[in-house]
């Protein structure tokens, strides 16, 4: 099976029902043992500093796999990718365009669903067979999220790592939904965790070691982790397009917050830590976000795949202490 790289969340339903297997070039960087030599190695290779961690880490994990083909978000992601599409075509690697329409056009989303079809040679029905298989899938992850945010036991960190994995369900859907069946069983033997104050993540997934069990030994714990949480698609939809048009990430923020809002009140959350990469264009939505939600929020940065540093820890106490003290005086 052809294993085709991807930098983002695209319709995996279209890459499996081709018989082939998504990589998700972010998660196989970021669990590596090596993470660091591949965010070194890209620099070695002429990638200037002041550029994103996740760039240089897909770039040398995509190499080091020896993945030769990757699929390129061209609208709605990132504006890094394009240089690194060109990047990873000088070096030998396919890269085949998908985009995101700008404005959520409905033909325009059916259209960037059809050539993405075309180009790996597979009808309709069987893409269609696959949305409903992996849907299976993506409904296990809604059962995981409502048991860390309604029942409390599990952990922001668990809920990170496997809703984040729904962007390739792993590269092999059948054996990650019997990880899902397992966790589930197991996590619901477990007795609620008992920190009082409920965090929201937002923003990309954080490139840092060790955020959330520092979050949890201060009496805090993540019950939302905002875009993974959108990876799994959970707002469903009629077909592959309108799933991908409900997708909140790759358009524009309006309808992000107003999920962020919703979300916020649904799980009782009291405080925001809105997560940025240095050098990503998206910090500047720190601005809009501060504008448009209502509880407080803590911006914390990360650069490269190390663990959290001192200022951040003594930020993150603070805000976290703050949000007690509010709490204690509102009870
Ligand atoms: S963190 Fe920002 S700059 Fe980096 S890959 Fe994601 S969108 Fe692009």
């Amino acid at each position: 099976m052809a294993r085709i790289g991807i930098t983002t969340t695209v319709p995996s339903e279209i890459i499996f029902a081709a018989g082939s297997v998504p990589v998700d070039l972010n998660n196989i960087f970021i669990t590596d043992i090596n993470r660091s030599a591949y965010f070194e190695q890209a620099e070695v290779d002429g990638f200037p500093r002041p550029l994103c961690g996740w760039i240089k880490g897909m770039y040398s994990a995509c190499l080091d796999h020896k993945i030769s083909e990757v699929i390129a978000v061209t609208q709605g992601d990132c504006s890094n990718t394009h240089v690194l599409m060109e990047i990873y075509r000088m070096r030998g690697v396919k890269t085949v365009a998908f985009n995101f329409p700008y404005g959520r056009d409905p033909a325009m989303m059916k259209r960037s669903i059809e050539l993405l079809r075309e180009y790996f040679g597979v009808d309709e029905p069987a893409v269609e067979a696959m949305r409903v298989r992996l849907n299976r899938v993506r409904a296990k992850l809604g059962v995981i999220d409502r048991m860390t945010w309604r029942d409390g036991v599990v952990t922001g960190f668990e809920n990170h790592l496997l809703l984040v994995s729904s962007s390739d369900f792993e590269s092999d859907p059948d054996t990650f939904e019997v990880k899902l069946d397992r966790f589930i069983i197991e996590a619901g033997q477990r007795e609620p965790m008992e920190q009082s104050v409920r965090l929201g993540l937002i923003g990309i997934p954080p490139i840092l070691d060790g955020l959330y069990p520092y979050i949890e030994e201060h009496g805090a714990r993540v019950v939302y982790n905002e875009v993974q949480r959108q990876f799994t698609m959970p707002f469903g939809g009629e077909t592959l397009a309108e799933q991908y048009l409900k997708y909140t990430y790759p358009y524009d923020i309006g309808p992000r917050i107003d999920d962020i809002n919703e979300q916020i009140s649904t799980r009782s959350i009291d405080g925001i830590i809105h997560y940025v990469q240095s050098f990503c264009h998206r910090q500047m939505e720190d601005m809009i976000f501060r504008e448009r939600i209502d509880v407080p929020i803590l911006t914390i940065e990360g650069d490269s795949p190390r663990p959290v540093d001192a200022r951040a820890r003594i930020r993150l106490e603070s805000f976290i202490r703050m949000i007690t003290r509010r709490k204690g005086a509102v009870a």
